[in-house]
């Protein structure tokens, strides 16, 4: 019976993590470890500076106060698996997609980052979609990407950002290997005022799209189908190496 890590970004109370949850129990044993607040965005943060507490939800299901998704899959190693490896740590399903660079912000990706770093295979579950997210049905698309990866396993330093498509499963075209995509928008900072005339700031999207480029992740959402973005651990840019060996 596989055991699984499951952690996510928007709190322990998403419908997302439930769903996912769910899904997970139906193959084997889920230690559920999640924040307690929503922290999209939160990147692959560790808490250093404080200590933390941590709160029963039922059974196999813990939340840390304040703690990030990187926090709670250590948390769930060394304190709830006793070191013990799982067969797979899952994040997610996250409420909206994490495509290309924004996959850098992501605390669903960071998640499963901190799972692979610890020597597990790891995948990160994203819904395309940001209304009537359907989430049953996509954990039902997500138990499929899962039993695929217990069964062919993982190579080492990978783990998987896995995009689905908020469709019912049977208009879901398929699954697709992808890699990273890059998107068309940027941050701009709206700038507003509190009651009493002080200025506060507000970083937003100006604008939302990603390229469109064949092969990429946002294609395969784009286009119906589940995407499947193998990552690595080791950011070396090797065509760079190559360059600068040349020049310096
Ligand atoms: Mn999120």
């Amino acid at each position: 019976m596989p055991v699984f890590l499951l952690t996510n970004d928007d709190g322990y109370f998403s419908e997302g993590i439930k769903a996912l949850r769910e899904e997970l129990k139906s193959l084997g044993r889920v230690i559920t470890v999640a924040p307690d607040r929503n922290l999209s965005g939160v990147g692959h943060s560790l808490t250093f500076s404080q200590p933390l507490r941590i709160r029963r939800i039922d059974e196999d299901f813990w939340t840390v106060i304040g703690g990030t998704p990187a926090d709670c899959v250590h948390f769930g190693y060394y304190l709830f698996l006793d070191g013990k490896k799982p067969d797979l740590v899952c994040s997610g399903i996250n409420e909206g997609p994490n495509l290309g660079e924004d996959i850098t912000y992501s605390g669903t990706v960071s998640g499963t980052m901190e799972g692979r770093i610890l020597g597990i295979p790891s995948v990160a579950f994203s819904a395309f979609g940001r209304e009537d997210i359907d989430f049953r049905e996509l954990a039902k698309t997500a138990k499929e990407v899962v039993l695929k990866v217990l069964d062919t396993g993982m190579p080492e330093d990978t783990y998987l950002n896995v995009n689905i498509p908020n469709l019912p499963r049977d208009q879901i075209k398929g699954f697709m290997l992808t890699r990273q995509g890059r998107r068309a928008y940027r941050e701009k900072v709206l700038k507003l005022s509190d009651p009493s005339g002080r200025p506060l700031y507000w970083i937003t999207a100006e604008e939302f799209g990603w390229h469109l480029e064949e092969g990429t992740d946002y294609w395969a959402v784009y286009h119906g189908y589940v995407s499947i973005t193998p990552l690595q651990l080791d950011l070396t840019n090797y065509r760079a190496l190559e360059w600068f060996r040349e020049r310096l």
